[in-house]
């Protein structure tokens, strides 16, 4: 009598139990770890409201992207909860 191999499953597997919330399809923001030291050292100019693309009346990104990771209180934010912050690949300061 052969032994029939662990059936793999096709596709993605959740790693959860079913009932549970998919796992993501798409990577998330990626965040980039900034020194405490540079962080206090530096006055920093990362976020929205120092990029050329910035409208600030209307708080929108002109040439498309979403702002919300980027604004500074959120940079602030994400920066005291984890040491992590979410910088613009695009940004373009004058
Ligand atoms: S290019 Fe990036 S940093 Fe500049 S306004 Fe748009 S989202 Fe913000």
């Amino acid at each position: 009598m052969s032994q029939q191999p662990n059936k793999i499953p096709k596709g993605i597997v959740n790693p959860k139990s079913k009932g549970k919330s998919q796992p993501r399809l798409h990577a998330s923001m990626r965040k980039d770890t900034v020194k405490a030291s540079d962080f206090l050292k530096y006055d920093m100019r990362s976020s929205c409201e120092d990029c050329s693309h910035f409208d600030p009346e209307k708080i929108v990104c002109t040439i498309g992207y979403n702002p919300a990771l980027h604004l500074k209180a959120e940079q602030t934010h994400q920066y005291f909860l984890s040491g992590n912050m979410a910088f613009c690949r695009f940004i373009e300061i004058d």
